[in-house]
């Protein structure tokens, strides 16, 4: 019954928020799946919710946290189709070698031959050769990874120009070819060379904090090794947003943690906090984000707020602290 309340009180939000399509679902608000619905028609009817601004250059973003299961792969996804979704060209790079976010961006990472992650790392191939469209969405592209990621960590090691490896491979040109918007880098639960590597790439950091025990565990050596990076391989590095996820509204816990997470990171943190929901984390088994496994759901709704606040929030800022 809870559910259901805060599901109206969120139609009404965004009725607000998104114009003339509002109405109808205020209308139906009051049944829990006209509500679903009236959303799920928002969310898909193009420009609803209205275009997003192109930032001034491509925002390279390192979803980063080296504990596992704090939602890094699912925001990296959903943002990304969130930010797709309001006409943004994005790129997802999949540095995780268990190919999670390629999976859920409906791209068979699995088949033979397929130009991946690993072989850009090693300068075996270019982005445009491993780049892939998503079948989920326009605009929405992915280097997928495939399990030979795995040796990468130690095939690094002797290489070149080790940590700049993906700076090096995200060329220009080719983005701008493909008029790419954002690129979010997916990262493994593990402070080593791939991450560095992502670390060296990005301009800023998004770390996803799962509304739970012990969330900030870890939190502090991720800060440090940023300042690391910062200080020996990319000065403009800086972590720019904090979301929050897996929040379960019945739990004073998570409020508890949400509360210190924001006096700790103050406005970096992003209003929007993404719900524990089911729906969340059965939508990558079908090989779908979010956004196209159920639109009109509260999971949805909050990946599609972030990317919007995310998407609003001054790059001016950004370019100051460079
Ligand atoms: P990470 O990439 O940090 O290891 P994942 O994004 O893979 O984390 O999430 C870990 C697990 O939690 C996955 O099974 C995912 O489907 C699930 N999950 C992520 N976000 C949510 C959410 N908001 N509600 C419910 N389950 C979620
Ligand atoms: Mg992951």
């Amino acid at each position: 019954m809870v559910d259901n309340s805060e599901s109206v009180k969120r139609d009404q939000n965004v009725s607000r928020e998104t114009g003339p399509t509002g109405s109808v679902a205020q209308q139906f608000a009051d049944t829990p799946i006209a509500a679903a619905a009236a959303r799920a028609s928002q969310v898909l009817t193009p420009g609803g919710s209205g275009q997003l601004p192109r930032p001034a250059s491509v925002r390279i973003m390192t979803v980063a946290n080296q504990k596992g299961g704090v939602g890094k792969t699912t925001t990296a996804v959903n943002i990304a189709a969130g930010l797709a979704l309001h006409g943004l060209r994005v790129l997802v790079v999949d540095l995780d070698p268990q190919g999670n976010a390629s999976t859920a961006l409906g791209i068979d990472h699995r088949a033979p031959d397929v130009a991946s992650v690993y072989e850009l790392l090693l300068g075996e191939v270019t982005l445009s050769e491993a780049i892939q469209q998503s079948p989920s969405q326009d605009g929405l592209f992915c280097v997928p990874a495939t399990l030979d990621l795995a040796g990468a960590e130690i095939e690094l090691v002797s290489l070149v120009a080790r940590e700049n490896r993906l700076r090096n491979a995200l060329n220009d040109e080719i983005l701008a070819e493909y008029e790419i918007d954002y690129v979010l880098i997916d990262c493994p639960p593990s402070l080593g060379l791939l991450t560095v590597n992502a670390m060296v790439a990005a301009r800023e950091v998004l770390i996803p904090i799962q509304c739970e025990y012990y969330a900030l565990e870890g939190v502090g050596q991720l800060l440090r090794n940023i300042e690391l990076v910062q200080a020996h391989l990319n000065p403009a590095l800086h972590v720019s947003t904090i979301l929050l996820t897996m929040y379960d509204g019945r739990t004073k816990l998570a409020d508890q943690v949400a509360d210190e997470v924001r006096r700790h990171f103050g406005d970096k943190v992003l209003s929007t906090i993404i719900p524990r929901s089911v729906k969340v984390s059965e939508a990558p088994g079908y090989a779908m984000t979010i956004i196209e496994y159920d639109p009109g759901s509260r999971g949805a709704m909050s990946y599609l707020d972030a990317a919007r606040e995310l998407a609003l929030r001054s790059p001016a800022a950004d370019a100051a602290q460079a």
